[in-house]
C-alpha cells in the first residue's frame, strides 16, 4: 500500500515518481512529545499519527535534513513547518 503524506491538502505518496522528484517520506517521531508537536503543526482536527503515518519532505526546511548518509534523515527534534493551509487555518500560533 502506498504511503500518503499526512499533511493537510498534500497528495504526495511514496511512489517511484515521487522518489524521482526527490521527495522523501518521514515517519512521525517515536518520542511522544515531539510527535505531539508534529500533530499540532499539522492542524488537522482529531488527527493522531500512527506508527505508519508519514510526512513528505515538502513540509520541512532544507536545514532540517541530514543528507550526510545514504538515506535522507531528519535531524532530531525537527518540527514540520511548511504547509499550505486554507485561509482560516493560517493564523500564527496554535490555541488548544
Ligand atoms: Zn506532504
Amino acid at each position: 500500500m502506498p504511503e500518503h503524506c499526512a499533511a493537510f491538502s498534500c497528495s504526495n505518496r511514496r511512489t517511484i515518481a515521487s522518489r524521482a522528484r526527490g521527495i522523501t517520506f518521514h515517519k512521525f517521531p517515536k518520542d511522544k512529545d515531539v510527535r505531539k508537536k508534529w500533530e499540532v503543526a499539522l492542524r488537522r482536527e482529531g488527527f493522531h499519527a500512527s506508527d505508519t503515518s508519514v510526512l513528505c519532505s515538502h513540509h520541512f526546511n532544507q536545514g532540517d535534513f541530514d543528507r550526510t548518509g545514504q538515506i535522507v534523515r531528519l535531524r532530531d527534534g525537527v518540527i514540520p513547518s511548511v504547509f499550505s493551509f486554507p485561509v482560516h487555518l493560517q493564523r500564527v500560533g496554535v490555541s488548544s
